[in-house]
């Protein structure tokens, strides 16, 4: 009777301990859930990152880089005309600072949001830089209808997709999204003209 009692006690007590451990977790969870937004939202972020890159007398591309919990850690417009750099696109320019600031271990739970589809540049920051997923509104095809061979941005007909194949880590990539590609693609509208 009484080692019955003790079984009942230790099960109530294991019974407790579980459920509050469940607890924890599910509030630890919901916690970080609370942060993430839709992809959307996030995109639209970098949509005003390139207009202000526009703004500043730079081409009209930006990004933002989201850690593990759905905070932007990092904005990036581009900067090369401003900065003279060949290398300034907005997503390189990014995974340089962002791997200044973290490691390869924490960068591999970020994605990166950007108005446009990599190039084969951008797309090789990011595998060298080890983030784990891309997510981008519009296509490089998109691009290049705007752009044509203009000799501030000729363009590649290579996708990012096509990079990360070649090398040896899944970097998962999402888009276009066709809700925002259009508004990614108006900031560049009478940008490419001359
Ligand atoms: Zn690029």
């Amino acid at each position: 009777m009484l080692i019955n009692q003790k079984k009942i006690n230790k099960g109530v007590i294991l019974m407790r301990n579980h459920r509050c451990n469940a607890f924890f977790a599910e509030k630890h969870l919901a916690g970080g859930n609370d942060m993430w937004k839709s992809d959307e939202y996030y995109l639209e972020k970098a949509i005003e990152v390139s207009r202000k890159s526009r703004a500043g007398g730079n081409t009209p591309f930006g990004c933002v880089l989201v850690d593990g919990d759905g905070e932007i850690i990092l904005e990036q417009g581009n900067v090369e005309i401003t900065e003279k750099r060949c290398t300034g696109h907005a997503e390189t320019v990014i995974m340089e600072r962002a791997s200044k600031l973290y490691d390869k271990k924490f960068l591999w739970n970020c994605t990166l949001y950007t108005t446009c589809e990599p190039c084969p540049m951008c797309a090789g920051a990011v595998y060298w830089g080890n983030v784990g997923k891309v997510v981008y509104a519009m296509t490089e095809e998109r691009l290049l209808q705007m752009t044509g061979s203009h000799e501030q941005n000729p363009t590649f007909t290579m996708t990012c997709k096509e990079v990360f194949a070649k090398g040896q880590k899944k970097i998962k990539v999402e888009g276009p999204f066709d809700s925002l590609a259009e508004k990614a693609a108006e900031v560049h509208f009478g940008y490419w003209d001359n």
